[in-house]
């Protein structure tokens, strides 16, 4: 009988592959476990295997396995079914819902080897210096790999001396896998076999009292190791014995001492559980008591509590119930909200039952949380994590807890696949037969439509804990004031005043600009001229303090000008403000505060983040002036004062959901301020003092703000009571993408009853010398999306066999936000 398996492969084909094994390794191998096989002319891929069975691909010959990498699986069948349901449903492949699933260590690339052709007839006085220098290196070894050429001729960029050698048949090129992970190990030592006896160890002793300090190093591992012989590390032998790492490598030369080796877990909470789980207030009570009835009826649940109603804490009981009943619990949060702050409040009450999962971890801490998750250590019973957390293997998943979950970070935007972690979350949650809830101060529009509807269950909490009053909301008219010239730079003298006061009270202060659309541009005050990127259609922004002009879509940048590139004039201007501009501002006008800023600029590396945070909650700093970045659950004690600079920004950007996220926006950096017994003040600055969100905002009325966005979407036709589909097109090419997106939105109006809009241009329409062009697909909650779907899947059939389309790509972005 022949055996084959069915694998997905890391790459974007729709098919599933099928290879042949031997009966030996059919027995062995299981759905979810990973082999590496051969594909194309000399690539290495690891694959998952989904299926075992005896029936040959009818098409082609099934071509032979590499090697089966693992024991048992990896991945377990929920996993492959949630796989199926994404893929399915973003309209995207199981290759790339499995590429952004495992950990990259887990798929072994392969890497290409430069072997020596021994065949071949070289004539060395033809080779060019680095042709020699890589042809001498094979000499004096067989294999070379890339980096190792690149040492040799010293230069980065070896294709072009390889491409050569290969032109010239001088060698051959080879892939192999190689395993990304490598467990950390971490040196121990104990004394040698031979001096375990008291004798023995008394006459070493003797024989050490010349050589103090290895007799010192012999003593400190006893005293170290205590009665019950407890592993010792050497950094820790080192420390404590005050002595080098050298004189304990003589010892062991010796053999008086043996070194050995264990296997460390890179992340580990050294902490105990410090405190009990807070008393909940009887608000917090009836929100429990009826997020829990909803879970009785196995609903999905939303928890609508205003900013400092103690939702967190509320969050805590229940993980602690589904703690008990040995569950398995996943808390999702916005990769920005992922803050020391929460972990280490969580951290108090649940230790090392915590595993924290995030893009900030390296590959290897990622896979260690993986493999804790698939053995469900107690170490991982509880994972606090990004989206990209939703892949773990969970086995025993017993709640889901999505925070802010209105945040639009939770929809992953490229590369696919394109999904929304709340959502994908549900249905995780549904295959598991587990509990989830939605929590929020300001719910997204669908989430709080489903509860009205009774989809959801429901939950609120309505004031902030311990009586804390919500914060006294003013809007100041920017154009008023600058019309009574009562502003300085972009401070209406309304802010001015409470800063003053604030910081006189010695109190702490938010000032909040957002950046997106509004970032600082260089504008030649005599033809008007502002620098754009070569590659992407934008202007690019200006940095002062680098004294650059960068684009913020692919990292070109460039020296600051010193006149203008169109018509030499050097009186250059700056337009627009950023944060940057911001905190120069505040510099000057308060030249006593300590300022700092807090956007993507300053918060680059691991730990910068959390360094700015933990500076201003430790009062360091008085003034903090940032983006968005500020608006996520942070919990600040001694800030009496939010000040936004310009909420028009939010308000103008071109997007259906533009005043959705204006309402959220602005309610969560209000939230920031006054946290404690005295009430907080927030300013916010507009050039539209009247406009009906601002109200909405200032008055907390979340219910008007989501009647009137319910009707507006029901109007034009958006989600929640429609569904859209978004469709890129990519080329750099611009008639064939204009020829292409007619095509395609044509074919769509032909044989799709729906509303098609466009194709448009995005408002940067050029990225990195593509050119884009927009399709909206509006279905009707009547029509069926997954028909819609066959729908457009067919019609890029026929769009792919015009031979001039073919190198159009075509990206989908369902349920686009
Ligand atoms: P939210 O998550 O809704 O913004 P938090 O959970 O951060 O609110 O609560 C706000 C503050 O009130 C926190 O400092 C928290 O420790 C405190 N708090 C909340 N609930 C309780 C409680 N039941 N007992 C004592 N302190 C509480
Ligand atoms: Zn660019
Ligand atoms: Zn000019």
């Amino acid at each position: 009988m022949e055996y084959f398996v069915n694998v997905i492969l890391p790459i974007p084909l729709e098919r599933h592959f099928t290879y042949s094994v031997t009966p030996e390794e059919a027995k062995v191998l299981e759905p979810g476990m990973r082999v590496s096989v051969p594909f194309g002319k000399s690539k290495i891929y690891t694959a998952l295997v989904l299926k075992v069975h005896n029936n040959p691909p009818e098409v082609y010959e099934a071509k032979e396995i590499d090697q089966i990498l693992d024991e048992f699986p990896i991945v377990n069948s929920i996993q492959l079914q949630h796989w199926e349901w994404i893929a399915n449903y973003y309209m995207c492949t199981l290759g790339e819902v499995m590429r952004s699933a495992l950990p990259s260590a887990f798929l072994l690339e392969s890497e290409t080897l430069i072997l020596r052709n021994s065949e071949a007839d070289v004539d060395e006085n033809q080779l060019k210096d680095d042709e020699f220098l890589v042809y001498e290196a094979l000499q004096h070894q067989s294999i070379l790999k890339v980096h190792e050429v690149s040492a040799i001729v010293e230069r980065k960029n070896v294709l072009p001396v390889l491409n050569r050698l290969l032109d010239k048949n001088i060698i051959y090129l080879k892939e192999e896998v190689y395993e990304q992970y490598k467990p950390k190990l971490v040196k121990y030592v104990k004394l040698g076999k031979e001096y375990l006896s008291d004798q023995a160890l008394e006459a070493l002793l003797e024989t050490l009292s010349r050589a103090p300090k290895q007799s010192q190093v012999v003593l400190s591992l006893f005293q170290l190791q205590g009665n019950n012989k407890k592993p010792i590390s050497v950094a820790d032998l080192e420390k404590y014995s005050n002595s080098s790492k050298a004189v304990i490598g003589a010892l062991v030369e010796k053999g008086i001492l043996e070194e050995y080796y264990i296997q460390k877990d890179r992340i580990n909470y050294e902490g105990g559980e410090n405190s009990e789980i807070k008393k909940l207030n009887e608000y917090q009570l009836q929100a429990l008591a009826d997020i829990q009835s909803s879970f009785k009826n196995d609903k999905v649940t939303l928890l609508k509590g205003v900013t400092s109603s103690g939702k967190t804490e509320v969050y805590v009981k229940l993980i602690s119930d589904y703690i008990d009943k040995g569950k398995q619990i996943l808390y999702l949060l916005p990769e920005i909200a992922l803050t020391t702050q929460l972990i280490s409040r969580l951290q108090d009450y649940f230790g090392e039952r915590i595993s924290v999962f995030h893009s900030k971890y390296n590959i290897q801490e990622r896979v260690e949380v993986w493999n804790n998750v698939l053995k469900e250590a107690p170490k991982a019973q509880i994972v606090i994590g990004a989206r990209s957390s939703l892949f773990l293997p969970f086995n025993n998943l017993g709640l889901i807890i999505v925070d802010e979950e209105h945040e639009g970070s939770f929809k992953q935007f490229d590369p696919a696949p394109r999904y929304h972690a709340r959502d994908a979350a549900i249905v995780l949650a549904n295959l598991h037969k587990s509990q989830i809830l939605l929590g929020s101060a300001t719910p997204s529009i669908e989430s709080y439509y489903n509860a009205r509807q009774g989809k959801y269950g429901y939950a609120e909490i309505n004031r902030r804990f311990g009586n804390v009053l919500m914060p006294d909301m003013e809007l100041v008219d920017f154009k008023e004031a600058l019309r009574k010239k009562r502003v300085k730079g972009h401070f209406s003298e309304r802010l001015l005043e409470e800063i003053e006061e604030s910081l006189g009270n010695g109190e702490q202060i938010i000032l909040f600009q957002n950046r997106r659309g509004f970032a600082p541009v260089l504008e030649c005050l005599t033809c008007g001229h502002t620098p754009q990127c070569s590659n992407c259609d934008v202007t690019l922004t200006y940095h002062q303090y680098k004294k650059q002009l960068r684009c913020h879509y692919c990292g070109y940048h460039t020296a600051l000008p010193e006149s203008c590139e169109a018509c030499g004039s050097p009186e250059l201007d700056t337009k627009g403000f950023g944060t940057e501009q911001v905190e120069g501002e505040v510099n000057k006008l308060f030249p006593e505060a300590k300022v700092g800023r807090m956007d993507l600029d300053t918060t680059r590396g691991k730990h910068a983040y959390e360094k700015i945070i933990t500076a201003f909650e430790q009062q360091e700093m008085d003034i903090l002036v940032g983006t968005q970045m500020l608006t996520k659950g942070l919990d600040f004690r001694n800030v009496s004062l939010v000040g936004v600079m310009n909420a028009d920004s939010l308000l103008n950007f071109p997007d259906y959901r533009a005043h959705e996220r204006t309402f959220q926006m602005l309610t969560q950096v209000s939230g920031r301020a006054g946290r404690t017994q005295k009430r907080g003040k927030v300013i916010i600055q507009t050039y539209n003092p009247y406009h009906q969100i601002l109200k909405q905002v200032t008055t907390g009325d979340y219910e008007t703000m989501f009647m009137e966005q319910v009707y507006e979407r029901e109007q034009y036709k958006y989600p929640p009571l429609n569904r859209i589909i978004k469709i890129t097109f990519k080329h750099k090419n611009y008639n064939t993408l204009n020829e292409a997106a007619e095509w395609f939105s044509g074919a769509l109006r032909t044989h799709f009853g729906g509303t098609v809009l466009g194709p448009e241009f995005p408002p940067i329409s050029r990225i990195r010398n593509q050119y884009l062009k927009n399709i909206l697909v509006k279905i009707d909650k009547s029509e069926s999306l997954g028909k819609t779907k066959r729908n457009i899947r067919r019609i890029e059939k026929s769009f792919n066999s015009i031979s001039m389309y073919r190198s159009v790509r075509v990206i989908y972005n369902v349920d686009h936000i």
